[in-house]
């Protein structure tokens, strides 16, 4: 049995990108790390949502606890870094947030989570962060010094799939069901094109848990919110699949094809190359 490590940005995070992949693992018998940067203090906070003294961190690490529990998570730390906000606000450059963090510091914290941990798999963001959050940016910066410094075998960035998305969209224009008018009109600049992805995981299984931890983190994710208002047959196109790149070991030319499955050891890279094929299979 392995123990893969998931560092995410903040509370609701791990279960958006990678809940189903975490599922997944949990029921095969391996260990689920998740280390979470920030408590997501910046994140909005709906009308009369909080009790009286209470704060948004505190509401969002017992809805963590409580998405961890659905995704069968065996330990979750914090780094005790502040949510840096969105992009460009002034809130990214305070002291103590983590888009502002010395970078050997932070890496050395996760670092020794890993080591601790003996952990085989370490799952971080890619370049941009999946869309520019700069906490989340940060979380690919960390992750990789961390992963150096603890020797950490096998690195996955997690990401989206960008051509699907762009065929999502495409498919809810022609279809009954609209999804709200402004995720129609931008450019699609989240995630990495179809052509760097390298493992995609089918997590359809696993759906209506990863739909309850959505639910759990009723702060950020409410009932009346894009993602849990679709239809339920939406709902699974749309997070039926997670997507990573492999980072280490490197992979070798795959003829287009995806791994099915995270690599749980740098050894079984020839096991796992049997994977799906690629391309952007809305509707499977
Ligand atoms: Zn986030």
């Amino acid at each position: 049995m392995a123990t893969v490590t998931f560092f995410h940005a903040h509370p609701d995070d791990e279960t958006i990108a990678t809940g189903g992949t975490m599922a997944d693992l949990a029921h095969q018998g391996h260990r689920v790390v998740l280390v979470t940067a920030t408590r997501g203090e910046l994140g909005e906070v709906p009308d009369a949502l909080l009790d009286p003294g209470e704060s948004l961190a505190e509401r969002r690490m017992s809805e963590l606890a409580e998405a961890g529990r659905i995704l069968g998570v065996s330990r979750q730390s914090f780094l005790d870094y502040h949510d840096s906000g969105m992009a460009g606000e002034e809130s990214n450059g305070r002291p103590g947030c983590f888009a502002a963090a010395d970078l050997d510091e932070a890496a050395e914290a996760l670092a020794g989570i890993l080591a601790e941990e003996a952990s085989e798999v370490l799952v971080i963001y890619d370049e941009h962060g999946g869309y520019g959050h700069p906490d989340h940016i940060q979380v690919h910066r960390v992750g990789m010094r961390a992963a150096a410094l603890a020797g950490t075998p096998v690195v996955y960035m997690s990401t989206m799939d960008r051509d699907f998305i762009e065929a999502l969209r495409q498919q809810a224009a022609d279809s009954d069901w609209q999804p709200p008018e402004d995720t129609l009109d931008e450019p699609v600049t989240m995630g990495e094109p179809a052509s760097r992805i390298t493992t995609e995981v089918d997590v359809t299984r696993w759906i209506d848990d990863k739909r309850r931890a959505m639910r759990a983190h009723a702060s950020q994710i409410g009932p009346d919110s894009f993602f849990l208002s679709m239809p339920e047959d939406v709902f699974t196109t749309v997070w039926g699949q997670e997507w990573f790149i492999r980072v280490r070991p490197e992979p070798t030319a795959t003829d287009g094809r995806r791994e099915a499955a995270l690599l749980l050891s740098p050894d079984s890279a020839i096991a796992n190359a049997a994977g799906v094929a690629s391309g952007v299979g809305v509707g499977r």
